[in-house]
């Protein structure tokens, strides 16, 4: 658990070649512009819901997860990199999931003094569960709360904003689960009747059941074990237990999502992972993934503010999973075209770089891209044309720059279309580059 272990500390090794750790990811290029591409889709989505940016730290106080997520959720059970910090001894924890982390700032700052904020982050996660395809121990998360509003309005406008994104994205075929976990007092009475229901068939419970049945009887409806999916099924729904403010919350959430066409399915099993919820919870799931199909989830969490010590206040979000959304996107075939610069620089003599140079730097102000031909060693010149030529067509730009020393004398350059139905070759005169370098440019 987040105690330290006494296991004895691995060597560090003295040669050899060092890799990442197990379970986390470099993102490297091209696949990165796909990141880039969603995080801009991203931003100015928020921009028009008005979610602002908050960014915390990815170290936190490991109470912070403790008190704030549950001592008895899977996370904070088993998932989490937490350590002590060797100077102070400090129980310090690399954050295993946000929404805790821009609480405890919200209630640091008194950022809710003067109503209520919305607000969204992007970054990396940290749990150590097992790797494999969508489950990763470094991932990304970008996720968006609506703190201090009691609303149902509000849970339905953050729901309408993870639809828009996914519409944005080109993504098809996800669908909506919503549930109600109402306030603590439906749920301690819906509690006591699924733990008497669960002890008269105890035989039927698998190990993790038994142990969950007084810590966290809900969680064992979220079973995966099949041979469990029929006592599950028939158990006491929380839904039964929801007094009527309870219920009018939840067909608010509902009634909205209808009037924005955003389809949706109760599925009163859906618990979700952390102790903080209550109310709206939701999950964007899609049958594309395999066996880690949530995309997105999240819910209303009233009472966490208080849980780590703060001023109470409502608040509600959501997190998605950015590595799955990027792999859906990919199995989509959603994404647009990876990025290439509009134009290659060729330049036969490296004297002629300073003016050259210039000369891309008055090119990228105007918001052309240009990727300049650089050989790999340094004093043996740029290379031969042919070469140059080589590597121009390789980069996918539509057009090759060619800064000749006849050219540059002329005070000019050449422009060379390097793709089927790109017209001539044409010479440009740099005086008059402002006049010709949006025709450079690939649409946007
Ligand atoms: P799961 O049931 O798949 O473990 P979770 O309930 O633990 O998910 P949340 O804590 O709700 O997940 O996180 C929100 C989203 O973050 C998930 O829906 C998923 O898309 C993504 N996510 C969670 N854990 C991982 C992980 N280890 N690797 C990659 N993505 C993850
Ligand atoms: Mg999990």
């Amino acid at each position: 658990m987040h105690s330290v272990s006494n296991k004895t500390s691995n060597p560090l090794p003295k040669t050899g070649k060092l890799v990442a750790v197990k379970g986390m990811n470099d993102i490297l290029p091209p696949d990165s512009a796909r990141w880039e591409w969603l995080e801009d889709k991203v931003r100015a989505l928020m921009a028009r819901y008005a979610y602002r940016n908050v960014r915390t730290p990815i170290v936190e106080p490991t109470a912070l997860f403790v008190r704030g997520l549950g001592e008895v959720t899977d996370i904070v059970e088993k998932e989490m990199y937490s350590f002590e910090d060797r100077l102070n001894g400090e129980h310090l924890t690399l954050r295993p999931e946000a929404t805790a982390g821009v609480v405890r700032a919200a209630s640091e700052h008194s950022m809710l003094y003067d109503g209520g904020k919305r607000l969204y982050y992007m970054g990396p996660m940290f749990r150590h569960e097992r790797p494999q395809r969508g489950r990763y121990r470094q991932f990304h998360q970008i996720g968006a709360e609506a703190m201090g509003f009691h609303g149902a309005e509000v849970d339905a406008e953050l729901i309408l904003l993870a639809d828009a994104l996914w519409k944005e994205l080109g993504l098809k075929d996800v669908c909506l689960e919503l549930n109600s976990l109402g306030q603590p007092e439906e749920r301690k009475a819906h509690r006591a009747a699924l733990i008497a229901y669960l002890e008269g068939h105890s035989e039927l419970l698998d190990e993790d059941a038994r142990r969950r049945l007084h810590s966290n009887p809900l969680r064992i409806l979220d079973t995966k074990n099949p041979a469990m999916q029929s006592l599950v099924q028939a158990a006491p729904k929380l839904l039964d237990y929801l007094g009527e403010e309870s219920r009018r919350h939840f067909d608010t959430v509902k009634a909205i999502l209808d009037a924005n066409g955003v389809a949706w399915t109760v599925n009163p099993r859906l618990v979700r992972g952390m102790d903080y919820y209550n109310l709206t919870v939701f999950e964007f799931v899609t049958e594309q993934l395999g066996s880690q199909g949530t995309i997105c989830g999240g819910g209303r969490y009233d009472y966490l503010f208080e849980q780590i010590g703060g001023k109470p206040a409502p608040a509600v979000g959501w997190a998605l999973g950015v590595e799955r959304v990027l792999e859906l996107v990919k199995e989509q075939e959603a994404a647009p075209p990876m990025l290439v610069a509009d134009a290659y620089a060729i330049v036969p003599d490296e004297k002629s770089l300073p003016a050259v140079m210039a000369v891309l730097q008055r090119l990228r102000a105007l918001d052309v891209s240009v990727q300049m031909h650089s050989p790999a060693v340094w004093g043996e010149g740029m290379g031969s044309m042919k070469s140059q030529f080589k590597k121009a067509d390789a980069s996918g730009c539509r057009h090759a720059l060619i800064f000749g020393s006849d050219e540059l004398a002329r005070s000019a350059v050449t422009i060379k279309p390097l793709r089927e139905g790109g017209g001539d070759q044409v010479e440009r005169a740099l005086d008059a580059l402002p006049d010709w370098a949006p025709t450079l440019q690939s649409p946007r």
